[in-house]
């Protein structure tokens, strides 16, 4: 077994329920888990992401991976090199060249040579000096003596003495120049090198040669012993692994390519106006693997050539956000527990209780049922955060009640904005959760990853003078277009009013800049744009949030979990979502009690539940479903 298939080192009940939040793990706490030696074998899930750095690393292929941070893309990268045979290992010197000083000559040996050889003219240099030094003197005292005893010119004689001194001083320089300088140094190495180079600059990117203030006049540095190497030397035969590789301005992304195509790379000064740019090495090897990272973005602003050149010499593979949640995978988290509290080294050992706490939290920060979270960096702070509130309580094992306790404290920036944003709204009353309003619905939108936030959407209706316009506030403008289109495919079909002579203002009520999700909004849109055109009310006690298609149906929307949370801080008793969405709901303990969820697969059903009035209501929502449900019948036929 290999990576992630390797069976957790623990006991295991006979016959395992499959509901058990341990997966069958008969232990007491984390002390009780074996963690695997490799980086490779503590790998959790990404199964296709570990096979394919296991075949790469057999064939030296270059690997590009996608996907969301925390995954553990940079832990495979690791592991693949500690999967690389260490034997093939290099040293790297640079020597001053005799015949251009600018043009320092390079030498490669096998790991640990290279110190021997540097010791060796270090050596040589010493015996040579001392040599010099005895010499010197020798010379100093036969002309001091000469001027003192023969000639009797005492100051002549002193002068002549300094002269000589200066020009052993002066040339005994030149014998230091002849030491070569160690860049790349793999004595101590014992598994094949990784440099992560996310976020390098050029220098520390491809290799530097260092300003020198003395060009000239005997204080000079000579230029090979100003080479330093980069991360694409430092990860010969070894991997260079670089996240958010869009990031890379486009002049190292070229140059980069040229290393892995050359499998070489000279090193010279990169900053143009300084002495080092005079300089340029004979080419030093860069014989990596590269593993290129990032989300999808960074796939189409990476430059096209390099992807390609990745492509072609190796793989591309996507990393997985979540996993299925079985009794086997949960007992791998249980050893994630184990791995994070040996990483750091400082952290109690874990409690059972509390390990099922933090399986708890995996399951519910997936955002689908019936997974866990493979977003394992964020998984692993909360880990760190609950480890370290019980170690400043000197508690012997972090239990249930610290991990709970750590879920509050460690929340995203954005967790904590949307609370104290809901807060705030609460005080300026612009919070509306009771009573019945004209042309107002409780939206709802998710404010980044995992926090959601209550956004009141008002629309009004009036007659335009002339073709009528769909006028919303800022950057939401295009997605409250694009939802008024779509409900007035459907308006135009039951109601008397010609939308299309009227003027449909929508505003988004206090909607930040932070990235609202406009599609999610489009069912309480239409719900705003309905209530005015009809001028009937809309319950403010309610909260929503649904796509809407044409036809009338309701499609599902991301983050409902955080958006219902966030109905219910702001004081709503019912929350309408998507039907399609109800499998993804994993709302903590206390909201359950606190809101009312409601599924629904079509507008009509929306209405039905938002507007008050009876009789208009009802029939208003016949004519509806009359309309839309042929028009969906139809469209089921086809
Ligand atoms: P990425 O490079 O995808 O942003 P990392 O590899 O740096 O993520 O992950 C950060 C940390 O999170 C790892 O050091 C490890 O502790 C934990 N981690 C992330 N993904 C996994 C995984 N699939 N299995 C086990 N631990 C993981």
């Amino acid at each position: 077994d290999l990576g992630s298939d390797v069976e957790v080192d623990a006991e295991v009940a006979e016959d395992v329920d499959e509901d058990d939040l341990l997966g069958g793990l008969k232990i007491d706490s984390t002390s009780e888990i074996d963690v695997p030696d490799r980086l490779v074998d503590q790998v959790i899930g990404q199964e296709h992401a570990r096979d394919v750095v296991m075949k790469a690393a057999k064939q030296r292929r270059h690997v590009m991976m996608i996907g969301s941070p925390g995954t553990g893309k940079s832990m495979l990268a690791k592991a693949m090199s500690e999967l690389l045979p260490p034997e093939e290992l290099q040293d790297v010197l640079v020597y001053h060249n005799p015949d251009d000083g600018n043009n320092p000559k390079v030498r490669t040996v096998p790991a640990g040579k290279g110190e021997q050889i540097v010791e060796a003219h270090k050596e040589e240099a010493r015996k040579r000096n001392q040599m010099r030094s005895f010499l010197m003197w020798i010379i100093i005292a036969i002309v001091i003596g000469y001027s003192f005893i023969i000639a009797g010119q005492i100051l002549l004689g002193i002068l002549a003495a300094g002269v000589i001194y200066l020009a052993f001083r002066y040339g005994s320089r030149g014998g230091d120049a002849m030491v070569p300088n160690l860049i790349v140094n793999n004595a101590e190495t014992t598994t094949a090198p990784f440099e992560d180079a996310t976020g390098a600059h050029a220098g520390a990117l491809l290799g530097d040669v260092r300003h020198d203030p003395f060009q000239s006049g005997g204080m000079e540095t000579p230029s090979h012993d100003r080479v330093e190497p980069g991360a694409i030397h430092k990860a010969n035969k070894g991997v260079l692994f670089i996240d958010e590789i869009n990031t890379l301005d486009i002049r190292s992304q070229q140059h980069l390519m040229t290393a892995i195509q050359e499998g070489e790379f000279h090193i010279t000064g990169q900053s143009e106006r300084s002495s080092g740019a005079m300089v340029q090495t004979e080419p030093v090897p860069t014989d990596f693997i590269m593993i290129a990272a990032g989300n999808l973005d960074a796939m189409e602003n990476m430059h096209p050539a390099l992807r390609s050149r990745i492509k072609g010499y190796g793989y591309e593979v996507y990393m997985d956000d979540t996993i299925e949640d079985t009794p086997e995978m949960r007992r791998k988290y249980a050893r994630f527990v184990a791995q994070e509290v040996a990483k750091d080294g400082r952290l109690p050992e874990y409690s059972a209780e509390a390990i099922e706490e933090v399986i708890l939290e995996a399951r519910r920060r997936a955002g689908r049922k019936g997974h866990l979270t493979l977003k394992l960096r964020n998984l692993g702070g909360l880990v760190r955060v609950a480890g370290d509130i019980a170690r400043s309580e000197d508690a012997d094992f972090v239990t249930r009640d610290h991990v709970l306790q750590a879920k509050g404290r460690s929340r995203s920036i954005e967790q904590q904005l949307a609370d104290d944003y809901i807060e705030r709204r609460k005080d300026y009353e612009l919070q509306v959760s009771e009573g019945y309003e004209v042309g107002r619905v409780n939206g709802l939108a998710v404010m980044g990853e995992d926090s959601g936030i209550m956004l009141p959407v008002m629309a009004e209706v009036t007659p335009s003078q002339g073709p009528g316009e769909v006028i919303a506030t800022g950057q939401l403008k295009e997605m409250a277009q694009e939802s008024v289109s779509n409900v007035s495919a459907i308006i135009k079909k039951f109601s008397d009013e010609n939308i299309s002579e009227m003027d449909i203002h929508i505003q988004f009520v206090q909607a930040g800049q932070q990235g609202v999700d406009g599609d999610s909004a489009s069912i309480t849109v239409a719900t705003a744009v309905i209530s005015a055109l009809e001028d009937m009310g809309v319950d403010q006690s309610l909260a929503m949030t649904g796509s809407l298609s044409v036809r009338g149906d309701v499609l599902p929307v991301g983050g409902v979990t955080h958006k219902i949370e966030a109905a219910a801080k702001s004081g709503c008793d019912r929350v309408i979502i998507p039907a399609a969405n109800l499998q993804d709901v994993m709302i903590e303990e206390e909201y359950e009690e606190m809101v009312e969820i409601i599924p629904v697969s079509h507008i009509s059903e929306v209405l039905d539940i938002a507007l008050e009035g009876e009789p208009e209501k009802d029939s208003l929502v016949d004519r509806l479903k009359s309309i839309t449900g042929s028009a969906l019948s139809q469209g089921e036929s086809v």
